[in-house]
């Protein structure tokens, strides 16, 4: 293999997810396997700014590919967005003598990257981490998995109390701008509806909805909403249903933060893993400014630049299997 590399850094940046752990785990074993320097950066792009920055062993990633969080922590970084910033953050890499760059991050983290990219000409390799899913040309981003998986446990447990009291739960999970964690946790429970970001919410069909349960004595129901729903969220929704729908017993459930947290599923730890050390083949052949999607089973190389939300591709087929299981 050719390796004109010598020294590569890893950082992970933005929001956190779950297998970040994992595939910063994959970026060191790697690199160190075929003979580079490996350097972590603490709290993303604020660290390469201030020096923040070690050298890291094989040993320094052991017993973390099953925790969740980032052992390199992450942040969200203002004085990258300018020049300056990034400026700062390159003289970091050029005195280290780093040649490559692996960002674990989300679309915004992409977008410093590419930017690092085209100013400095520092080689970066993107890998999506984020539970929303929102980036364009990966079926799988780091932490999508878990997040719904730690959806769908808590869900569960929420239709066990709903059904002990015949009550409705509208519960709010995470997604911003996407719909994708409302859509696969929802169906994987049995949801009456699902609300999410990218279709406008229909309020009158949900209560037309909610009243042919009620004639059918289905009383027992969930509406899964998405928390960047256009209409407001899971307590917006909740009222509009109790001004309404007086009669029936309306509770709200906001998962909040625990989609984020807790040990990376199986299916993360993979895919971390195979990004992780795609991403260090990658800088290795040359190939930089990248990010490492996997799209049906093959890797699939995305220019940075090319970074856009995914909004608006949730596909039609989830949405009619949720209304005809949901009946
Ligand atoms: P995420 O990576 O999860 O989408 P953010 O959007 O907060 O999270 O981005 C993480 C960090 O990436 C920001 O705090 C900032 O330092 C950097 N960043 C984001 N967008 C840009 C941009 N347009 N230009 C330069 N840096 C950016």
């Amino acid at each position: 293999m050719e390796n004109k590399i010598k020294r590569i850094a890893v950082l992970t940046s933005g929001g956190d997810a779950p297998g970040m752990n994992a595939a910063v785990r994959a970026v060191v074993r790697t690199g160190i396997y075929y003979g580079l320097e490996v350097y972590g950066v603490m709290r993303g792009y604020q660290g390469l700014i201030e020096e923040d920055i070690f050298k890291m062993e094989s040993r320094s990633v052991a017993n973390i590919i099953q925790r969740g969080g980032t052992v390199l922590k992450t942040a969200r970084c203002k004085e990258f967005y300018t020049y300056e910033g990034r400026k700062k953050a390159s003289e970091t890499l050029q005195k280290r003598g780093i040649d490559g760059l692996v960002v674990i991050g989300g679309d915004g983290s992409f977008r410093g990257a590419t930017l690092l990219g085209q100013e400095f000409g520092i080689g970066c390799i993107g890998l999506a981490g984020t539970i929303d899913k929102d980036i364009a040309g990966t079926d799988y981003t780091i932490g999508f998995d878990t997040a719904v998986n730690t959806a769908v446990e808590a869900i569960d447990k929420i239709r066990d109390t709903a059904d002990a009291h015949d009550r409705l739960f509208i519960v709010e999970v995470m997604g911003r701008d996407a719909g994708y964690i409302a859509i696969y946790s929802g169906i994987a429970t049995g949801a009456g509806n699902i609300l999410i970001p990218e279709r406008k919410t229909d309020m009158e069909s949900v209560i037309a909805f909610l009243v042919e349960r009620e004639r059918r004595k289905k009383l027992v129901n969930i509406i899964v909403v998405a928390e960047g729903d256009e209409f407001g969220g899971a307590n917006e929704v909740a009222k509009y249903v109790k001004e309404r729908l007086p009669n029936i017993d309306t509770r709200v459930c906001i998962l909040g933060h625990i989609q984020r947290g807790g040990s990376p599923s199986a299916l993360d730890r993979l895919i971390a893993s195979r990004m992780g050390y795609h991403a260090v083949e990658s800088l290795i052949h040359g190939r930089h400014n990248v990010f490492i999607g996997i799209l049906n089973n093959r890797l699939n190389y995305v220019p940075l630049d090319s970074i856009g939300k995914q909004k608006g591709h949730i596909n039609e087929e989830w949405i009619k299997i949720m209304k005809v299981l949901a009946y």
